[in-house]
């Protein structure tokens, strides 16, 4: 592999992820709406209803919508959750809370190592735009999380209208960068990013990040030389 010009940067669970396991922020949101539920229940009915879920997109979408499909499709996945564990009906107003609960930085955190990963490899000449199958309440997350001001652009499913696998988001990225595939590389997390890399025929470099709750581990590591890639991986180089 040659080295690249630019990285694009997966978000969840590769640059970001959640301070607390979602089921606990699921059941105190659900409090506040009159409902006792358990964590952890609620932790294993998200991850049951997001794994089965359609893409985050909605191609032939006008963007005047989008805002009002990536709240159906939350609202969707929430009321699927709660159904997830007994909960038929949800109350009025949770769905809607939790898609605002999330939009707020507070739940989310920044892995450790990342700040100075951007910086190293920006200092290095890389360019870096992250990719993600989210929506586009990630603009303004990365905003608040200090990091948008390291990428030249943010890419989000919902507004491309096709999520990873599809290699839809990354040749967004690509024509935004104005680079061929060759002369990028993509890391991620998921079987998502390593798919849709693969088919766009990006290089990926997979992080592992068990549990997807913030850990302190470091396994984002910079490269070690000017000739050397950037060595993601808990044997990379610190
Ligand atoms: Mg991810």
């Amino acid at each position: 592999m040659t080295r690249p010009r630019a990285l694009l940067l997966d978000a969840m669970g590769t640059l970001i992820g959640l301070r607390r396991p979602v089921g606990e922020l699921y059941a105190e949101a659900a409090a506040d709406h009159g409902l006792t539920l358990e964590a952890a229940a609620l932790d294993r009915a998200f991850l049951q209803a997001y794994r089965s879920a359609p893409p985050l997109a909605f191609p032939g979408t006008a963007a005047a919508h989008l805002e009002q499909a990536e709240r159906h499709w939350w609202q969707q996945r929430i009321a699927t959750t709660f159904a997830g564990v007994g909960v038929p009906q949800l109350p009025m107003g949770l769905a809607a809370d939790l898609f605002d609960r999330f939009a707020d930085p507070e739940p989310w955190g920044v892995y450790p190592e990342v700040p100075t990963a951007l910086d190293r490899w920006r200092q290095r000449g890389l360019r870096l735009v992250v990719v993600s199958n989210f929506d586009r309440r990630l603009h303004r997350l990365l905003q608040r999380l200090g990091l948008r001001n390291a990428l030249e652009g943010v890419v989000v499913s919902s507004e491309v209208g096709a999520a990873k696998p599809d290699p839809a988001p990354l040749t967004r990225a690509l024509e935004l960068l104005e680079l061929p595939a060759a002369q990028v590389w993509h890391i991620g997390d998921s079987d998502a990013d390593e798919a849709a890399a693969a088919a766009a025929g990006i290089p990926c470099l997979r992080l592992a990040r068990p549990g997807g709750v913030l850990l302190p581990a470091p396994v984002l590591s910079e490269p070690d030389s000017a000739d050397a890639p950037p060595a993601p991986g808990p044997t990379g180089s610190s």
